[in-house]
């Protein structure tokens, strides 16, 4: 990640976003949101998923079933902790925002678990 996005970054944003950690489930800011609007990347303001494709996972951290574009993420293999999975970043900033598994409901299949840390939900004006 350049300078640049890290310096109005809190340390737990940090953390999150350059560091890739994980926030608690259900102790997160936005798993149980259920407002009309966009969710953006904290760090460089990029809108990345809606409302309209968040979907109650059960999993204590906001679950998407898609981006609003694929153009906008990035998607990586990730070894750590001896697990095999799939990390989301920003593709503008290259800030971690989670992972995406395969048990998904839709037709895709996919389920973006993304940390609440990363975004900056906007409500739209109705
Ligand atoms: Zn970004």
């Amino acid at each position: 990640m350049k300078e640049k996005w890290l310096k109005n970054l809190t340390p737990e944003q940090k953390r999150i976003c350059y560091q890739c950690g994980t926030e608690p489930a259900f102790r997160n800011k936005y798993w149980n949101l259920k407002e009309i609007g966009t969710y953006h990347c904290i760090c460089c303001d990029q809108e990345l998923f809606s409302s309209s494709s968040k979907f109650d996972s059960g999993s204590g951290w906001p679950s998407f079933t898609n981006p609003i574009s694929s153009s906008l993420i990035e998607e990586h293999e990730d070894r750590s902790f001896g697990m095999l999975r799939t990390e989301v970043k920003c593709n503008n900033c290259k800030s971690h925002l989670g992972h995406v598994f395969d048990d998904g409901p839709g037709s895709r299949g996919l389920r973006y678990c993304i940390n609440s840390t990363s975004l900056n939900f906007k409500k739209k004006n109705l």
